[in-house]
């Protein structure tokens, strides 16, 4: 497929540029040269834009069970209310007074999900999970650091934790203690009462982990590290598991984070903008990023917390997935919301019960949002290996699941089909799954081929990772 700028011809051109209504500038150093823009007419533009769209899959293409992603279908009425022109035809440095609904939008977010997570404080700022991660751990770096304790170094990570946990703790600052986990999926309590002591900062929990576990010890894990006088983060990407249901806030967890573009339906994926709001219990909302939005008689206000961390991002995040994240709360509810979180543990155990008749699972189930296959003795007997079986998916059309992660399970596939795929489409896509495992001792070559009908076959990606070609040479 050609790119944009390899179309058209000079003279063909489309003009979206509103006529100017404001005075005119001199530039004191104008560009010399032209731009170099593709000259292509308005139709040409409509239809290079719509051919990139059809070879993209989406949530709303089909199947889609990316796991520790909630690739959920998002409700069209979110994008109804962030396309409200209240909301998109404003400035971010307009007088608090003109912008007060969109304050009341982050005070009334603040106030509905710290109802969900159990904290008592939350800022916008950061702009996706890992962004959250970060900002919640300098929050626990503030509070240790205000109270004089500069000891409190290391953060603890057990090994079923998201990559991006360690990684965060690290670009925060602190030095990273990995702990193991049992047989059972759970973290490894002797262990953690091994690895805590005065230079505990704290600890970071993704709850449910990566292997779908919710873990049944999280009372005595959160009363281990506070003992030991650290404080204890919950990565809440995976909230859809539980929200509504238990509130991270009642099981001895600090801060949080939550990605509204997974659980709270915005459309991702694409690198589209996202929002991993940081939630925090009383003590530690002195140190919150700045502005957060108060409220007294005469209206919403923005302020930096006393002793906050700063700024994480310019402005106030991004706003409109907000919006879809208040609009999506709002429309289901108190009923709604823990509806949505039982429906996606019981399809993800559907599926996982239909898949047991010939895959294996990394851990007995029942699992909570999403679980894990290990295809170890498949690819033994046959060779054909986890990343065989995702290809063979997308002749399918079904989006492969994640795979070879979590790390401490091999030939894994991660399947979380979320609450918004109907027992049909699960039991189509099921069929497909055993029918690929069957071809698999029956052909294996089939499946080394694959995928057949995609518009590109298996690419090399090694290569793309190790040289990749990150420069368009024109011509
Ligand atoms: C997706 C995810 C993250 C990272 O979120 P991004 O928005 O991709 O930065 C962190 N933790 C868990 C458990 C996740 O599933």
């Amino acid at each position: 497929m050609k790119l944009i700028f390899e179309k058209g011809a000079p003279g063909q051109h489309l003009t979206l540029m509103p006529p100017c209504d404001v005075p005119e500038v001199k530039l004191s150093h104008p560009r010399t040269e032209p731009l170099d823009l593709p000259h292509v007419s308005e139709t040409e533009l409509t239809r290079h834009y719509t051919a990139l769209a059809k070879r993209v899959h989406g949530v709303n293409d089909g199947f889609y069970p990316l796991g520790s992603c909630t690739m959920k279908y998002n409700p069209k009425i979110n994008e109804d209310m962030a396309a409200l022109p209240g909301f998109t035809q404003i400035h971010p440095l307009q007088p608090e007074e003109t912008v007060q609904g969109c304050l009341e939008v982050f005070h009334e977010s603040e106030k509905l999900l710290g109802e969900i997570t159990g904290m008592d404080a939350m800022t916008f700022q950061p702009a996706a999970g890992a962004h959250g991660e970060f900002t919640g751990l300098l929050l626990i770096k503030a509070y240790h650091a205000h109270r004089n304790d500069a000891a409190r170094t290391k953060i603890i990570v057990p090994d079923s934790a998201h990559g991006t946990n360690p990684a965060s703790a690290v670009m925060a600052g602190f030095t990273v203690v990995n702990i193991p986990s049992s047989e059972d999926g759970c973290v490894d309590v002797e262990a953690l009462r091994k690895a805590v002591g005065p230079d505990t900062a704290g600890l970071m929990l993704t709850n449910p982990n990566t292997v779908g576990i919710f873990d049944k010890n999280i009372l005595e894990i959160t009363r281990i590290v506070h003992d030991a006088g650290g404080l204890c983060y919950y990565d809440g990407a995976n909230l859809n598991a539980v929200m509504g249901v238990v509130r991270p806030g009642d099981m001895g967890f600090d801060v949080i984070h939550l990605n509204l573009h997974k659980t709270f339906s915005t459309p991702h994926g694409g690198g589209g903008p996202g929002s991993g709001a940081v939630g925090c219990k009383e003590f530690l909302r002195c140190f919150l990023p700045g502005p957060v939005v108060t409220r007294d008689e005469s209206g919403y206000h923005m302020v930096s917390p006393e002793h906050s961390i700063g700024r994480i991002k310019d402005f106030y995040g991004n706003f409109l997935v907000v919006v879809r994240a208040l609009t999506y709360v709002l429309t289901l509810g108190r009923e709604g919301i823990p509806e949505a979180a039982k429906n996606a543990v019981l399809n993800a155990n559907y599926m996982m019960k239909l898949l047991s008749e010939k895959y294996a699972m990394a851990y007995a189930g029942p699992c909570m949002h999403e679980f894990v296959m290990t295809l170890t003795d498949l690819h033994d007997g046959t060779g054909v290996s986890a990343m065989d079986i995702a290809k063979g998916l997308l002749d399918h059309g079904i989006h492969p699941p994640t795979m070879y992660f979590p790390l401490i399970v091999h030939e894994a596939l991660m399947i979380e089909p979320t609450e918004t795929e109907s027992q049909e489409t699960m039991d189509e896509v099921c069929k497909v799954f055993l029918e690929l495992w069957d071809l698999a001792h029956e052909n294996p070559q089939a499946l080394h081929d694959a995928p057949t009908k995609t518009p590109v076959r298996r690419l090399d990606e090694v290569g793309a990772a190790r040289n990749p070609v990150l420069r368009y040479t024109k011509g």
